[in-house]
């Protein structure tokens, strides 16, 4: 029979649970402050001043103007429209036709920019990681050339299987010299790092909601001032004509507020959980045998942790986890369901028998040092039984 103590929530990169707080703030969104923000009557303008504090709020914690703010449906949404939206503009301007990414990247812009190399005859470069999952600037300091030729390129900040931290500002860098946009998906990143896009040096970021303790199917994407760009979605004029339909004004104000308080409490949090994963890696490492660590070390997320089990599908681990009450991930939310090894262990070099041994702890609020021991105490067991031992 399942174990009946409360579940230790280990998948926070999946998602996080709506902050109370932030459930307060949207309610009354839903009912009686719920006008349409484009309407002209007192109704539709208190939904509206909502709205803009809203996009005032995000733009400040992310040293972005507020017209630079475009509300989205999510991550995925803001990863497609920063990449199609920005490289047709570039290359219906100037002729510009590649793209430079890597092969770590989500799904949501890995999957775009093979569709705008399949179906709008983009070129597509995808940058070397080494096997920490680390691009070297100098790999796209060669992939850059001149930049005549570049209609963007997009380097996530941090990863959402095994938690690296790429070196976006020097990255940044070397396309600012070349006039080259960079969109970074800062999904992971959001609430654990800073934001600061002039610090970032980026055009283009892209954020959701649900990750931070906010509701789901919503984010945000950050588009830097002048950045060529045509609008995913078309139709009225909202969001600066940048992204047509009646804005989500609850899930929006829910998100701001959701961010306001993981931005307030970062420095803390990070530290707090940076010491926890880490009692969480030594802790594996030293008792489950035939181990290792996937991503480099350093700089990780504070909050992500993730291993090889050799000899193990993940999927029993997973299994067995949840019975003992604890929940964790074989990699990203979507690859789990999908049973394919991940295609970012993959571009490690990690072998295929060991990608399937795979497993991912991210930790977040309700993450305590208990946890942490019950999960050590409970995942050598499991790997020992699976293994036949
Ligand atoms: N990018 C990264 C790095 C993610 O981890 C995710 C979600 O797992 C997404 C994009 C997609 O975000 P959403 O679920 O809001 O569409």
């Amino acid at each position: 029979m399942a174990n009946q103590r409360p579940t230790i929530y280990l998948d926070h990169a999946a998602t996080t649970p709506v902050a109370p707080a932030v459930l307060a703030a949207m309610q009354p969104y839903f009912s009686e402050l719920y006008g349409n923000p484009s309407s002209i009557h007192r109704v539709g303008r208190r939904a509206n001043v909502a709205l803009e504090q809203a996009r005032r709020t995000v733009a400040e914690a992310i040293g972005a103007l507020p017209k630079e703010i475009i509300f989205t449906s999510g991550g995925t949404e803001g990863d497609n429209a920063a990449l199609r939206g920005i490289a047709l503009a570039r290359n219906a301007a100037t002729g510009a036709n590649r793209i430079i990414t890597s092969p770590i990247e989500h799904h949501a812009v890995l999957h775009t920019a093979f569709d705008l190399r399949d179906h709008f005859g983009f070129d597509l470069t995808l940058l070397p990681v080494d096997r920490d999952g680390l691009i070297a600037p100098s790999e796209l300091e060669r992939a850059l050339g001149d930049g005549h030729d570049i209609a963007v390129v997009s380097i996530m900040l941090a990863n959402n299987e095994i938690g690296v931290i790429q070196p976006l500002a020097a990255l940044g860098e070397l396309c600012r010299a070349l006039g080259v946009p960079l969109h970074t998906d800062a999904v992971q990143a959001a609430g654990k790092l800073a934001l600061d896009v002039t610090e970032l040096g980026v055009d283009a970021l892209s954020t959701s909601g649900h990750k931070f303790y906010g509701p789901k199917g919503v984010g945000f994407l950050y588009l830097r001032h002048g950045t060529p760009y045509l609008p995913l979605l078309t139709g009225g004029s909202h969001e600066g004509n940048r992204r047509a339909g009646t804005e989500n004004v609850p899930l929006i104000v829910g998100m701001a507020q959701a961010f306001v308080l993981v931005e307030a409490e970062r420095a803390a949090e990070s530290a707090r959980l940076r010491v926890l994963r880490d009692q969480l890696i030594g802790g594996i490492l030293e008792e489950v045998a035939d181990v290792y660590l996937t991503g480099a070390p350093e700089p990780r997320l504070p909050n992500l942790a993730s291993f090889v089990l050799r000899g193990v599908e993940a999927e029993g681990v997973l299994i067995a986890l949840d019975l003992a009450g604890i929940a964790a991930s074989s990699g990203s939310a979507c690859t789990s369901a999908a049973q394919q090894p991940s295609h970012v262990l993959e571009a490690l070099g990690i072998t295929a028998p060991d990608a399937h041994g795979g497993l991912r702890f991210s930790l977040g609020r309700s993450t305590t040092v208990d946890d942490i021991r019950y999960v050590l105490e409970k995942l050598p067991q499991i790997v020992t039984q699976l293994r036949g031992g």
